[in-house]
């Protein structure tokens, strides 16, 4: 089965992919790890993609299209794959139809209050870079990090004026993608305002969509 997944930053999407990826025996493709890893073999389109990122410009689409293909075509996607990342644009999306057929895009869904208390509430240790949170996963020392006793702090990006504005940008960005993707009917609504305790609860809606196309 071919899936893609959306949904904005702090909605989970990376602990659900991780859970059906081994559930279902197929790879995750992070385009974020794409990128990184094209760069750092410098290969052609690493090269290419170099030049945008370090320079902070979006990288075009024609590269991003090619690197997402030519990923898509190696041996351990041939059984499927879950897609991250991408789409991210009409015309990524309009290239995904031609060169791969997909089955589903699970988008996750959450209300904006839960996803700034999920992300506002992280804490990092700035010495090993463990992660907290302040109420779901909490030190034992408010503000100490349990395995090296190093300092824990918000990253700049995880303040709630920050995300805030991450949302919104998100939102402005990917809309015109996931109307796009509903149009072909493909587009699988999945509810993610669940603590992760209750992670099942997201993981059989994903299931509900994904037995009706395997
Ligand atoms: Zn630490």
């Amino acid at each position: 089965m071919n899936i893609v997944v959306l949904g904005p930053p702090g909605v989970g999407k990376g602990t659900y992919t991780r859970v059906l990826s081994k559930k279902h025996g197929i790879p995750t493709i992070s385009v974020g790890d794409l990128f990184r890893r094209a760069i750092k073999d410098e290969t052609e389109l690493g090269k290419k993609t170099k030049d945008y990122v370090s320079r902070g410009d979006l990288v075009p689409d024609e590269i991003v299209i090619d690197l997402v293909k030519n990923r898509l075509e190696e041996d351990d996607c041939k059984g499927g794959f879950i897609l991250d990342g991408y789409p991210r644009t009409v015309p990524q999306a309009e290239a995904m139809m031609k060169f791969k057929k997909i089955d589903v895009a699970l988008n996750f869904v959450a209300p904006d209050e839960v996803i700034m208390s999920r992300i506002g509430g992280r804490r990092t240790c700035r010495k090993c870079g463990a992660i907290y949170h302040i109420k779901n996963v909490p030190p034992t020392i408010e503000g100490v990090c349990d395995r090296c006793s190093g300092r824990l702090i918000q990253r700049a990006d995880e303040k709630p004026e920050v995300i805030q504005n991450r949302l919104v940008v998100y939102r402005e960005k990917t809309k015109p993608v996931s109307d796009y993707l509903r149009t072909k009917g493909l587009i699988a609504d999945i509810d993610a305002n669940y603590p992760i305790e209750e992670i099942d609860k997201i993981i059989t809606q994903c299931e509900k969509y994904l037995t009706k196309i395997s």
